[in-house]
């Protein structure tokens, strides 16, 4: 591959290089993500692919957003060195079929991967595929896909890869909305009502004390059903682990994750809820 050749031309001039890996659609969220890598690396690479084998439900697959040349005017502004926009037989050359599985543990059960089956294997196989062909120094993802980015850590020690993940904080809208690819389906009075999943992250923040938690998540779910929202989850969860805690220390570092439909839309969104 041309660009793999590239890169390593850089990497042997001592550059370092940032990778960022999309689906495309790009908006302020995954500009920061570009602006992180580029203050700190020599070379920015930004791949857009829409990965077939994450998406567990093929309609929403099918439905979702492209955005192509939107996307290389915002990379073109950005100053971004770098757009990889592979077709899907460079990434899987043999098909989809046999493609390798990864041993996750239990974060493939839980959460996203208990709502979504098949989708963090599918997500290893691409970031697997592309951490090959990019061999960047430094990996730049979203806390907003919190789970994703404790996947994508396993796979970096499983696949015993140098290249360091970054973590970046969640960009939102002025009043709260998680900044999501997805949300440009949504109807303006859909887009009001998702709002209540912020809302309800903040609550459990603001409002969390040691001991049980029940009440904190029944009250929420209830407030995300107020709004027409249909929940997949909404749980408080140990950081590191994402293991579900109903009766808290005061000491454990605590996550609130949340999954909700409005209509078709499925919106994800998360709070560190403490340090
Ligand atoms: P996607 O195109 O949705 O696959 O996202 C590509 C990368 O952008 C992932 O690492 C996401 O976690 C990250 N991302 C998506 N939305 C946001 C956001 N609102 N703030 C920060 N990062 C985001």
């Amino acid at each position: 591959m041309e660009l793999a050749g590239y890169i390593i031309s850089c990497k042997a001039a001592g550059k370092k290089t940032g990778f960022v890996p999309t689906m495309g659609a790009l908006h302020p969220g995954h500009q920061s993500l570009l602006e992180s890598s580029m203050l700190s690396t020599d070379l920015t690479v930004c791949s857009i692919f829409i990965n077939p084998t994450q998406f567990n439900d093929p309609a929403d697959f099918r439905r979702y957003p492209l955005t192509i040349e939107q996307d290389v005017y915002l990379l073109e502004q950005s100053g971004v060195d770098i757009l990889f926009l592979p077709e899907v037989n460079e990434i899987y050359p043999n098909g989809t079929g046999q493609l390798p599985q990864y041993d996750l543990g239990n974060l493939e059960d839980i959460l996203e991967g208990k709502y979504r089956p098949g989708h963090f294997q599918g997500v290893c196989q691409v970031m697997h595929r592309l951490l090959d062909v990019v061999q960047p120094n430094h990996l730049y993802m979203g806390q907003k896909d919190y789970q994703q980015c404790l996947v994508v850590k396993r796979l970096i020690q499983m696949i015993e890869s140098n290249v360091v993940l970054h973590t970046c904080p969640t960009v939102r809208e002025s009043d709260g909305l998680a900044m999501s690819s997805r949300n440009m389906r949504l109807t303006e009075q859909d887009r009001k009502k998702a709002l209540a999943i912020h809302d309800v992250l903040k609550n459990i923040k603001e409002n969390i004390r040691p001991g049980s938690l029940g009440k904190l998540i029944t009250d929420g779910r209830m407030k995300l059903e107020q709004n027409d929202l249909v929940p997949d989850y909404l749980e408080i969860a140990h950081a590191s682990s994402l293991q579900p805690v109903t009766n808290w220390d005061g000491n454990a570092p605590l996550i609130a994750l949340a999954a909700a439909y409005i209509h078709e839309v499925r919106l994800i969104d998360n709070m560190r809820l403490n340090d």
